[in-house]
């Protein structure tokens, strides 16, 4: 009889944003004639820029003529793409990556998902705790977890490294050994960042403990503050240590075009063993590419124009992201993050849980945002908000939330 992947078991129900989901239904049935604002989910709400617009209908009629038409294309990504990430993401910060290094995608949460797959599931794996949850659950389903703890709400093999305001969401290094570390920086959902000296400490450990960093800077485009790293080659050491994973979905608005890529340094190797031959074998034998239409948007944004009109659309968020985070402090809230990332972590008020302060923004404010204990146990007692929202909404919900606080 056939068997199923029985790790599958194992997963803890996504009930997080379907419950957000029926709560605010629930609430819309009984009062339609209130407006409820939605500040939780994140994803870009602003148009595609018109310079990668511009290239997306010049390659598409590309593709209706025979002499420019192309089919299947390299899995690693055209070397047109390849050659302008390297330029101006890693050589105009003076850092030295070449374009073999370079794995375009269709996202960033595929990859951080797949690359697992090189792992033997005997490693143990740390995540900082709250944590983006597809790290987490993608090990969960290879097997990498052990079983799910009610109590703690913890796997029994995870490390899981608490980042709260007590340490400054610096999570300290695990006390036991572990293998495959996942730091996310800026993080989603804290909204917070590490300098270089607090980087350095994660590679210093990888180097001695033979660990890999698997390193998501999906939200490196939103750094606002000098030390803050974009990247985590800019750490002594990291290439021998680190695999990279960016992008364009929040840097350009891509989470519906979808184009993505990931770093794999030559110089990575387990053993003998170059990570970045594997994850070439993988892609290849696995992925067809990521479309051409889509490889010359992403290439668009590495024009003087697309820059400049990407970055309009992040300061965009990052006003909504001043407007939330002072508005805030003014209501007597104490936040976090919203500076070198498009979140606010906020501190529930004493005697609510995340999921108390949930329902009593819903009900009270009419506003909807994301209960922090449903990224992670050390999420509790926190709530995100995100700066996606447009401007009048995230202004009116920052009003309300003012309003007799
Ligand atoms: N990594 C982090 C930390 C994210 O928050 C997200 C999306 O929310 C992703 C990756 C997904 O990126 P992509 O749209 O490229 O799959």
């Amino acid at each position: 009889m056939i068997k199923l992947n029985e790790n599958y078991a194992n997963l803890q129900d996504s009930y997080l944003f379907s419950t957000i989901a029926r709560k605010v239904a629930n609430f819309q049935e009984k009062n339609p004639d209130k407006k409820v604002i939605k500040l939780g989910i994140g994803d870009v709400t602003l148009p595609i820029v018109p310079k990668v617009i511009e290239a997306i209908h010049k390659a598409t009629d590309e593709m209706a003529k025979k002499e420019t038409f192309r089919g299947y294309g390299p899995e690693q990504g055209y070397d047109f793409l390849r050659e302008k990430i390297v330029e101006w993401d890693y050589q105009k910060r003076g850092i030295s990556i070449t374009k073999e290094e370079i794995f375009v995608s269709d996202g960033a949460k595929c990859d951080t998902a797949n690359i697992q797959e090189l792992f033997s599931k005997d490693n143990i794996i740390a995540i900082t705790d709250p944590v983006y949850p597809v790290y987490l659950d993608t090990n969960v389903m290879a097997g990498r977890s052990g079983l799910f703890c009610e109590k703690t709400s913890k796997y029994e093999k995870v490390v899981y490294l608490p980042s709260t305001a007590e340490n400054a969401f610096d999570p300290a290094l695990p006390t036991q050994k572990v293998d495959m570390i996942y730091l996310c920086f800026p993080n989603n959902p804290t909204g917070t960042v590490l300098n270089k000296e607090q980087l350095q400490k994660w590679v210093n450990y990888a180097r001695e403990n033979h660990a890999i960093i698997l390193f998501d800077s999906a939200y490196e485009a939103f750094i606002s503050e000098e030390n803050v790293p974009h990247s985590i080659y800019e750490i002594e050491g990291a290439k021998e240590v680190a695999i990279e994973f960016r992008s364009f979905s929040k840097t350009a608005g891509f989470t519906g075009i979808r184009c993505a890529y990931t770093v794999v340094p030559k110089k990575l190797k387990v053993d003998t063993l170059s990570l970045n031959a594997l994850w070439n074998r993988r892609q290849c034998t696995k992925f067809n590419g990521v479309p051409y239409i889509t490889q010359r948007a992403a290439e668009a944004v590495y024009t003087k124009e697309g820059q400049k009109q990407v970055k309009e659309n992040i300061a965009y968020y990052m006003e909504n992201a001043k407007l939330i985070r002072e508005g805030l402090e003014e209501a007597g809230y104490t936040v976090y993050g919203g500076i070198n990332a498009p979140y606010i972590w906020l501190k529930v008020p004493d005697g609510m849980t995340s999921w108390d302060f949930f329902d009593y923004l819903l009900e009270e404010k009419n506003v909807v945002g994301t209960p922090g204990s449903g990224f992670g146990p050390s999420g509790e007692g926190y709530f995100r908000l995100t700066a996606f929202g447009s401007r009048e909404n995230t202004i009116e919900a920052i009003n309300r939330m003012k309003e007799n606080n």
